[in-house]
């Protein structure tokens, strides 16, 4: 018999904290002596360095907006850019709820695309036949979101052309995607604007709620940040209607210790998932595909398994745990099925994928005895 092995989780939010709890701590007491606790230096700071880490190297020049989560921070794109009622959004039915939800918070009206099932990442030939012809009745396009859905970039190069000579806006959804890179372009500095979420979980994740917004366009920067705060361009004098979505001092202190790690986190999770592709090597169950070009930087490890929940219950008996992202498609979900617009190809992969996905472990503090349990069961299926 195997000697007793101890759950490997899906991810642990605690080690990542443990890891750099001095520096945490001592980010946390700053803030708590500061006497200021939203909307200040920290986060000042934070957006400045936030926007320099994604303009590093070859990058345009970008400004960062924090807001208080990832949902916040598509919809402050989509005010920002003026758009709201009378206005269609396309993005992906395979995604977090969490971007149909900010298309509907604005006002506009969510078109949902279909997946390329080796990339998980909006069909972008759907996509340009539905902004050739949109489904009758629905509002004119204004922008679409693709999602950098678990990490692996989107195939924007595609899309940027056509939708410039449309005036349709590319806001990218980077939430599962920080540092990952296309052609060497950084994630989030590709289209006119993007959208991060710092949920913990997330690659750069803060110990509570925020997101940020990020764009090389300065004007968009200011109407963002002016209307995060209530329209207020300045104290108590509003020039454009706004909302309450600010980040915070202390996550952003946090977010300052995490971001410098950010990149060495990343290069860990690709060391787990070259890990793993090695132990499926030759096996029955294939590797994540990366399409050419693509920095991937695994937020999710994904497998696609036809009858998945044999082979979870077989990884979950030799200690390893497994979660499913996302096991119901958002145009499948009560809140919106039948009633929000899909291109013709009525999301069919995307439903199709939704019964195969299943994400293994992977995150920064993973220890090589974690690494190697779950490969060894990997060897086994
Ligand atoms: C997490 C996530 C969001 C939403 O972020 P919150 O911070 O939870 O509001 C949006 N889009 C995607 C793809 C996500 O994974």
């Amino acid at each position: 018999m195997n000697a007793p092995t101890s759950l490997v989780p899906q991810a642990d939010l605690g080690a990542s904290y443990r890891a750099h709890k001095d520096a945490i701590d001592a980010a946390v007491a700053r803030v708590l002596a500061s006497g200021w606790y939203i909307l200040g230096q920290e986060g000042k700071a934070f957006e400045e360095e936030f926007g320099a880490w994604l303009s590093a190297g070859n990058g345009p020049s970008m400004q960062a907006i924090g807001c208080a989560n990832g949902t916040d921070a598509i919809a402050l794109v989509l005010r920002g850019l003026g758009i709201g009622p009378g206005c269609s959004v396309a993005t992906v039915s395979h995604t977090a709820v969490a971007t149909v939800a900010a298309i509907e918070m604005v006002g506009a009206t969510p078109v949902l695309i279909d997946i390329d099932p080796k990339t998980f990442c909006m069909d972008m030939a759907e996509f340009l036949a539905v902004l050739e012809s949109p489904p009758p009745g629905l509002p004119p396009i204004r922008a679409v979101i693709p999602v950098h859905i678990y990490g692996h970039a989107c195939d924007l190069d595609a899309i940027l052309g056509p939708c410039r000579a449309a005036g349709v806006a590319v806001i990218e959804d980077v939430a599962q995607a920080h540092g990952g890179r296309l052609h060497g372009r950084m994630l989030g500095t590709i289209g006119d604007a993007a959208a991060f979420s710092l949920y913990p979980t997330k690659n750069l994740g803060a110990l509570g709620d925020a997101g940020i917004t990020a764009t090389p366009d300065a004007q968009l920067a200011t109407r963002m940040g002016a209307i995060r705060q209530y329209g207020w361009h300045q104290r108590y004098i509003s020039d454009v209607p706004g909302v309450n979505s600010r980040l915070d001092e202390m996550q952003a202190a946090i977010l300052r210790v995490r971001l410098p790690l950010l990149d060495a986190g990343n290069a860990r999770r690709r060391a787990v998932a070259a890990a793993y592709d090695a132990a499926l090597a030759d096996g029955p169950v294939a590797p994540p595909y990366r399409a050419p070009g693509v920095e991937h930087v695994f937020h999710q490890y994904v497998l696609r398994v036809p009858g998945r929940e044999a082979v979870m219950e077989r990884l979950r008996v030799q200690g390893v745990a497994t979660a499913i992202h996302y096991p119901v498609p958002v145009h499948e979900q009560a809140a919106y099925r039948g009633r929000i617009a899909t291109g013709p190809a009525a999301c069919a992969e995307t439903s199709r994928a939704a019964t195969e996905v299943m994400s293994l472990p992977v995150f920064p503090e993973m220890t090589e005895a974690q690494v190697e349990q779950v490969c060894a069961a990997l060897r086994t299926l």
